[in-house]
């Protein structure tokens, strides 16, 4: 099998599954006083340290939720209910992920004014677009750092800092999903109030996540009940996935830089493969974060394309996996050209990938572009 469908999840790592199992042995309720509840209290800190290491930040920001589209469901619509009257403007971008923007969607049903910053003609952000748009009535500016569909790095840190000089109050989050464990990230240099993060992008398990939350920030709690998490998120703790996700950190945190050595190859051999290949463009920039790499095949659809190389043993994703197919409007925002929009295909590395690999995948591609029929 080729796996190169990591943006849409990553095959957990046996520290990860070693954590999970053991997790599940120690199935006391960390809220119990007796030393069964002790013993899981004490592993769900010690993942707790882990996750607030690799992140720069400390043990108490850190706020354990069930995947990355809960923490941003978190910020957002935290921040709309404390704002006053007349702070109803959101600052975000034309290409977050539907977790982010399915929120900003609904408040701007609300009566929100949501103000969505595109690319410019190159595909590129400006931060100072995204500045522009900020004014005293912003009560948030939601910004990604990695777009999980071309990998383009967006400029969070620059307008975030701006932000907070500018308007000290208004709130700032980041879906750092596809950027975390993957370029260096840390809340020393990322002005956020609030981080979004997910274990199983990172080699961990699926059903848990995080929400980074800066000291002394506040917005109210999303799911009430039990108190747990400090009364910020009740519900009685996946210590397991917990266990695993602070593991996946443990491991990954000290290899970022190089681990993006290796990817970065990965991506120079796929675009070099592609720039001799006939018909086969590069959608992603090569400033982009190398895991992703967006391609199109002229004149081939994206979905037959995809089995055609699942039948290889070869895994990619069209666009996005939460696009299931369709047509995704972010490929358009990053000025694909219209006639390559349904020929796109991700492919998103993990430093477990290879160079053969990649060759692999481009010979399926070129057999496709012998077999498949085309689009007329
Ligand atoms: N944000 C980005 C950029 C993503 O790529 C994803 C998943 O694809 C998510 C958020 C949602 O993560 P989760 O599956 O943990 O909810």
């Amino acid at each position: 099998m080729v796996y190169f469908d990591n943006a849409a999840t990553t095959k957990p790592c046996p520290e990860a599954v070693a954590a999970v199992v053991k997790g599940l042995e120690c199935f006391g309720n960390p809220s119990s006083l007796h030393g069964l509840g002790l013993a899981a209290e004490q592993e769900r800190e010690k993942a707790r340290s882990a996750v607030a290491a690799a992140l720069g930040a400390s043990p108490e920001e850190i706020v354990f939720t069930s995947c990355a589209t809960e923490s941003s469901n978190t910020v957002i619509f935290g921040a709309a209910a404390s704002v006053g009257k007349r702070k109803k403007r959101i600052v975000t971008t034309s290409v977050e992920h539907p977790s982010v923007a399915a929120c900003c969607n609904k408040l701007e049903e609300e009566g929100f004014g949501v103000i969505r910053v595109r690319p410019r003609e190159d595909g590129s952000f400006s931060a100072e677009d995204i500045l522009a748009a900020v004014d005293e009535n912003t009560c948030l500016v939601t910004c990604m750092l990695v777009n999980n569909e071309t990998g383009s790095i967006l400029p969070a840190e620059r307008v975030f800092a701006a932000v907070k000089k500018r308007f000290p109050r208004t709130l700032t989050h980041c879906d750092c999903v596809q950027g975390f464990m993957k370029l260096p990230v840390s809340v020393k240099k990322l002005p956020a109030d609030f981080i979004s993060l997910s274990a199983h992008k990172i080699h961990g398990p699926k059903g848990i996540g995080a929400l980074y939350i800066r000291k002394g920030v506040h917005i109210p709690a999303f799911m009430i009940g039990g108190g747990q998490e400090k009364g910020f998120r009740s519900g009685t703790e996946s210590v397991p996935l917990i266990m695993g996700f602070g593991a996946a950190c443990e491991k990954l945190s000290g290899s970022i830089g190089q681990r993006f050595e290796k990817v970065f190859r990965l991506r120079d051999r796929l675009a070099e493969k592609c720039s001799e290949a006939e018909g086969v463009f590069i959608n992603s920039s090569p400033e982009a974060s190398p895991y992703i790499v967006s391609i199109a095949v002229e004149g081939l659809k994206s979905e037959p394309l995809l089995h055609f190389l699942e039948q290889k043993g070869i895994y990619v994703s069209s666009g996005s996996a939460c696009s299931k197919g369709k047509k995704s409007s972010v490929i358009a925002e990053f000025r694909v050209p219209e006639r390559l929009r349904d020929s796109v295909l991700r492919i998103s590395f993990s430093e477990d990938n290879t160079e053969d690999e990649v060759d692999r995948l481009m010979d399926a591609v070129s057999e496709a572009q012998k077999t498949l029929a085309r689009i007329r």
